[in-house]
Order: C-alpha cells, then structure tokens, then sequence
C-alpha cells in the first residue's frame, strides 16, 4: 500500500529525486501515470514528476468516456476502435465503482448529413470488435419513451448501443497510487525546467524546480537511463529543447454542465450537430449533466488553463436547444463548463476532428515522447512506449500484458461503515486499496454525502490527509470533483470544507483565504461562462 502523500511524504519525495532513475517520466496525466504503472510492475526504479497537478492537464477535462470511439470508425480508424473497445471491456472489470457501463442513445432526424442505416452498419462492427452484442434499434416513439425530452420533430429513429464512463482524475490517481505501492515515485508540484544532456548531445535527466513553493522554489537534478515526456499538448515545448521542430497540433474541446434537474438525463444521448453535423453527446455524470464537445484549434498560450470561448458555448447551447427544445435551457442553466487540449499530428487539414487520434511514439536524441492517444487506451501506450525502450533498460524484462492494469480492490468485508452498498462500491473503485483506510480516519458526520453530489465527506478528509493537495483546487477540481458538480464551484459548502481542510492540511487564516480567493477566481474564469 501506498504511503499517505502529505508534507512529510513529499519532503522525502524531493530528497530522494538526485539518483539515477530507470525510468523518468515527465508529466502526470492519464499518460504518464500509465507508464508508471506499468514500469513498476516490471521492477523499474521510475519516478514520475508533474509541473502541476496531478490529471490537471487534458486527463481531467476530457469527456470521461470510457469508449472505443464509435464515431472514429467513421474516420475508418478500424485499429484504434478495436484496441479502445477491448480496453473498455477490461477497465470495465477491473475497474468496478471507477468504471461504471453507461448506455447511448444514438438520435437520427431527417434533417441530418449522414442517414440513420449507417449508424446501424457501424454498430454491427463496433460490437463485433467489442464481441459483444449491445446496440438495437428503435423507431421515434419507442425512443421518445426512453429519452421523453427529445425532440419530435423530424426525428426518425435510432440505435441504443453501450459504452462506459470513469472519473479520468480519480483514474490517474488510482494508476499513481498504485504505482507508488509497488515502489514508484510520482512527485506533483514538480517542474521540469530543463533536460539534462551528456557529451554526445543525448538526454540523461532533468532541472527540476519545487512549484509548490511560493516564489522561485528549491531546484534537483534528477538523472535517468531513459527520460519519457508525456506531456500531452505540451511536448512540443521539450522537444524544442533537443532542437525538434513542432509536430502537434491542439485542439481544444470543451462541455458544459447543467443541473441534472434541468437536463434530466438516464442515459447518454449522441447526435449530429445541426449545423456541422460533428458527433455532439448529452450524459449523466456525477449527479450533473455534460454536453460536449467541440473540437477548435486552440492558438492560447499554452502558459494559462484552456477555457470554454463564447462561440464555443453557442455552439453547444444551439445543439441541446435543437434537441431538447421543451427543455427550454439557456444560459442561466449552465453550471460549470471545462475545456481541454488534445494534442494530435498535425497534417493540415481543414476539418479539425478528421485529424487521427491514435497515439505517437518519437525518439529523438534519446528522449522518448509519447503523446496523443485516448484515456481509455493508456495501457496500451504505456506498452508501446515500453517496448520502445526495452533495449536501454536492465533486466530488458519482458511484460505480460495479460495481467490487471488496476489492482484487485480489497475486500468489502474490510470496510467498516454502515453505508449503502451503492458508496462501497463507489469507494472501493475510486480509491482502491486505500478505501479501508478512508473510512477508517471518517468521523460520523463524514459519512454523510456532500450536498447533492455523490461524495462523501470522508473523501475530503482521506484526499486532504493522504493525496498531496498542495492547493483548493486540487481538492476540489480533481480530488472531488465538486467544482464541476455543485452548483457555485461548491463555494456554498466552503465553511464545511474550511473545517476539514485547514486542520488536515495546517494551513493558517491567511493561506486559508489566499486558497479560496485563488480557487474562486480560477474557477470563475475557467470553470464558467466566459
Ligand atoms: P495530459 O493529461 O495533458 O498530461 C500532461 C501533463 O504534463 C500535464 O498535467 C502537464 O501539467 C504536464 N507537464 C507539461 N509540461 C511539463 C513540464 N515541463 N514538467 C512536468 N510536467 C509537465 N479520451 C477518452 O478515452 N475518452 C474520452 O471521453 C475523451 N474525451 C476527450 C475530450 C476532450 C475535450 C479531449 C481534449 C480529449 C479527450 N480524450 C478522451 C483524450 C484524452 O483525454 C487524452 O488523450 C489524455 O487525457 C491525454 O493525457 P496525457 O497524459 O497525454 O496529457
């Protein structure tokens, strides 16, 4: 089991960065935290060090689906659907209460560029290659019966068909977590400022800087046999480092959240956009509902967190208006939105979505990045990238890529609580191994939900204690998802939050409020409407 991440955890963390590594991983998104995973199941000495957060990059914005990417088949990526789907099947097992199978329904009008029968063509494949067969057909009155808001009009059938969805913040966790109990180190706050090259121009380490650290914070070395950077949307910046021209292209994609009561949703529900005709979905999440997503070049400083632009927000609006019209939902409606990067290769074309999403595997003057790709087929890419590298590591240990990628949770019996099944289940995905313990610190007023959400107030405690928040938004963007799922960033909540938060962290009067004023103003200008 993993150590609990708080100062003391992170002091030695930083002592112990001036070794030479197996493995040194730069960035701590879905990516990285999969590599990790997957190094230290092989007996690697690898350390994973993120300038941020932990998953606050794309791997906490994305639209949390678990999927093989239906609508890739229409771009004819046969391959990528064919590992996302098998990887979806796995995570669904051994990912249970993280996981959880969400069902579609595919809405067909009149009015739409592409014609009901090929959907139904596509679904035949997709549950071929998931060999599994979901998806049926209904006419508009039976789909009307099973999503009453949808609009009449013009609309002429569709498909239900299964995907899945997962918390991607709590799934980049769980990946570290885990990690770290097999020996790994994941530092956030952690900076690489620059790669570390020997004689003959080959990277062999890092300049890391302490970002948790008011101000200029403290620098190490860290040294490795092989450095990774995966660093998304930002990976060209340290290829530049090595001399390489930029490759990717970024996108921004971005969703809005309403109150479930106002978009009450049991299932997702896919469409074609009205006026581009782009996959656009609806779905429950978390006690909310999210509508996503667009896809844009994205041309902001990659310096400042991505946020939703005002064309973007008419743009989805005109979309769940269309589709949902007795819904009657307009901005005021909107209780959060998010937006994030997608780094893809860049090949110029005009459309943005067409551009592939399959993942890339660069080596260039020794330093290995792997970028692009899906959250649901990490695994995968930590594979690829480890094949990549075998011959430059000791022991050249070959994987067995049939093993679990998520631990066995521990026994229900080990959790000693009276809660409903329901939160077990909930808890013993998210946080795994470390779930007994959870309930364990919990005192009774913990085992209470926070407001309408699906969280516990023990969560906040056990995140506050054992998860290395180093800031609110920490807690409440990616921990706990509040910021996205209470109304007002679960600013409503904050007296409670302050209670549990400033005891656990020791944080003072004065650092308390300059977290909440800095946690209000990024939320208001990167969580909400522009
Ligand atoms: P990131 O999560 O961005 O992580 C890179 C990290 O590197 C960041 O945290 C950053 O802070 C860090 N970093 C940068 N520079 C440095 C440095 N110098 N030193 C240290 N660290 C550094 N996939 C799915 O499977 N299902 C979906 O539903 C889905 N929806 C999506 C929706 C959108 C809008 C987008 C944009 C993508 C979606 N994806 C989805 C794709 C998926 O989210 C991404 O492929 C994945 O999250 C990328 O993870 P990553 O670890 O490569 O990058």
């Amino acid at each position: 089991m993993a150590a609990l991440w708080n100062q003391e955890w992170r002091e030695q963390a930083w002592e112990s960065l001036r070794q030479t590594w197996d493995v040194l991983i730069i960035g701590g998104g879905i990516t990285g935290a999969g590599i990790l995973r997957e190094a230290t199941r092989l007996g690697l000495r690898a350390l994973l060090v993120e300038a941020d957060d932990f998953a606050s990059g794309t791997s906490s914005r994305s639209s949390k689906l678990v999927h093989g990417g239906f609508r890739y088949l229409r771009n004819a990526q046969v391959k990528l659907t064919l590992q996302a789907v098998r990887e979806r099947e796995r995570l669904l097992k051994e990912g249970r209460g993280l996981v959880t199978p969400l069902g579609f329904l595919l809405a067909c009008y009149r009015s739409d560029r592409l014609p009901v029968a090929v959907f139904g063509a596509g679904l035949i494949v997709y549950d071929l290659l998931a060999l599994k067969w979901g998806h049926r057909y209904y006419d508009a009155y039976d789909l009307r019966e099973l999503c009453p808001h949808l609009e009449a009009e013009g609309l002429c059938g569709g498909y239900r068909y299964f995907d899945a969805q997962t918390d991607d913040a709590r799934l980049v966790l769980r990946l570290l977590r885990e990690s770290a109990g097999d020996g790994g180190v994941a530092l956030n706050y952690a900076r690489v400022e620059q790669l570390l090259r020997d004689r003959r121009g080959q990277v062999r380490g890092v300049l890391l800087r302490d970002a948790a650290q008011p101000g200029d914070g403290d620098t190490a070395e860290a040294l490795a046999t092989v450095v990774i950077n995966a660093t998304g949307a930002w990976a060209d910046e340290l290829r530049s480092q090595v001399g390489e021209a930029p490759r990717l292209r970024k996108l921004r994609g971005s969703h809005l959240i309403f109150p479930l009561n106002r978009l009450p949703l049991t299932r997702a529900v896919s469409f074609q956009h009205p006026l581009d005709g782009r996959p656009v979905f609806a779905f429950p999440w978390e006690g909310v509902s999210l509508l996503g997503t667009t896809d844009v070049d994205h041309r902001d400083s990659l310096e400042t967190d991505p946020a939703i632009s005002a064309g973007e927000v008419e743009y989805l609006l005109t979309a769940v208006q269309r589709l949902f019209p007795g819904l009657a939902l307009s901005l005021e409606d909107v209780q959060a939105t998010f937006a994030g990067l997608r780094a893809v290769v860049g090949t110029g074309k005009a459309d943005p979505s067409k551009e592939s999403r399959e993942h890339v595997i660069w080596e260039e003057s020794g330093l290995l990045t792997v970028t692009g790709g899906k959250l649901t087929t990490f695994r995968l890419m930590a594979h690829d990238a480890l094949r990549r590298i075998r011959r430059r590591l000791p022991g050249r240990s070959a994987f067995d890529t049939r093993q679990r990628v998520l631990a066995a949770p521990p026994a229900e019996e080990l959790l000693h609580a009276d809660i409903p099944s329901s939160d077990r289940l909930r808890l013993l995905g998210r946080y795994g191994a470390d779930a007994p313990d959870l309930l364990r610190i919990s005192v009774p007023d913990d085992l209470e939900h926070i407001g309408s959400t699906p969280y516990l107030w023990g969560e906040l405690r056990w995140a506050a204690r054992a998860e290395a928040v180093q800031h609110l938004d920490d807690l409440l963007l990616r921990r706990l998802r509040l910021g996205l799922t209470l109304p007002r960033g679960g600013m409503d909540f904050v007296e409670r939050i302050r209670e549990i938060v400033q005891a656990e962290l020791g944080w003072n009067q004065e650092r308390w409020k300059t977290e909440v004023d800095g946690y209000a103003r990024l939320w208001r200008e990167r969580y909400y409407l522009p």
